[in-house]
């Protein structure tokens, strides 16, 4: 487990026309040789062909915010796993709490996206996280699996989970930009956790496949966060609009 090279992937949201998320990425890529993790940027999908021109030739990945499971047909505003990739993407990311919980995106929808996205040769990063109601009661890490166990193809259908295919990111729904966090033991505790179901879901494969913190995400936390066992990089949100602040955290994963 230790070792894991760091990700840093940015979540731009509904966020950025063509000349501002042109000139954030070109930023980035420029600051990207002084880090020693991974980057990913995961722009609206308008952008994701410009951006992946711009990263093109640079160290910086580029990825979809989501992706229908079908492989085409009559779903309007949709777009396919197929697309994401020939539009020079190779993450994509899947279940995030803005679908779950504002979209209806059922563990089960999100199982079918994953299968789609390995398919198409994509990355998945499979987003779980507890509401706080659910922290409340205590119900946090049993959530965390159960959507593990949901959203994750794990049953034989063909589709085999491993660090080269799939990313978790942890993302506690209440900390998703509201500026609050869990506590560092809190974080601990939900990625050992994870850890451990994967390798109970998928034995040895477990230990290569990255777990990312996301959830107010920023330059004054991200050393403390990064530095937490099973901790492999972070998902960030508010925080990846600025190239400076965006960088600062990758500066964090390097140190
Ligand atoms: C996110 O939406 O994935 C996220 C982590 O957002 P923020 O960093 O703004 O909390």
């Amino acid at each position: 487990m230790a070792g894991l090279k760091k990700l840093i992937a940015g979540n731009w949201k509904m966020n950025m026309l063509h000349t501002d998320g042109a000139a954030l990425a070109r930023d980035i890529v420029d600051g990207a040789d002084k880090v020693g993790c991974d980057l990913l940027l995961c722009p609206p999908s308008t952008l994701v062909s410009w951006i992946a021109e711009t990263a093109s030739g640079s160290p910086v990945l580029v990825g979809a915010q989501d992706c229908h499971e079908a492989e085409s047909g009559a779903f309007t505003g949709d777009i396919s796993a197929a697309m994401v990739r020939d539009a020079g993407a190779s993450y994509v990311i899947l279940g995030h709490s803005e679908r779950r919980h504002g979209l209806g995106e059922t563990d089960s929808r999100v199982r079918t996206k994953v299968t789609a996205a390995h398919s198409a040769g994509l990355v998945a990063i499979v987003c779980i996280g507890e509401t706080e109601a659910q922290r409340d009661a205590g119900e946090t890490l049993d959530v965390l699996s159960a959507q593990l166990d949901g959203s994750l193809p794990t049953d034989g259908d063909g589709d085999a989970i491993n660090g080269a295919n799939t990313v978790i990111a942890y993302e506690p729904v209440w900390a998703i930009g509201t500026g609050r966090t869990p506590t560092l033991e809190e974080v601990a505790q939900a990625h050992a956790h994870i850890r451990a179901h994967l390798e109970h879901l998928l034995g040895e494969a477990a230990s290569d496949i990255r777990i990312l913190y996301g959830g107010s995400m920023k330059p004054e936390n991200a050393g403390d966060l990064l530095m937490i066992a099973n901790v492999d990089g972070g998902l960030i949100g508010g925080a990846s609009l600025s190239a400076d602040s965006f960088l600062a955290i990758a500066g964090a994963a390097t140190a």
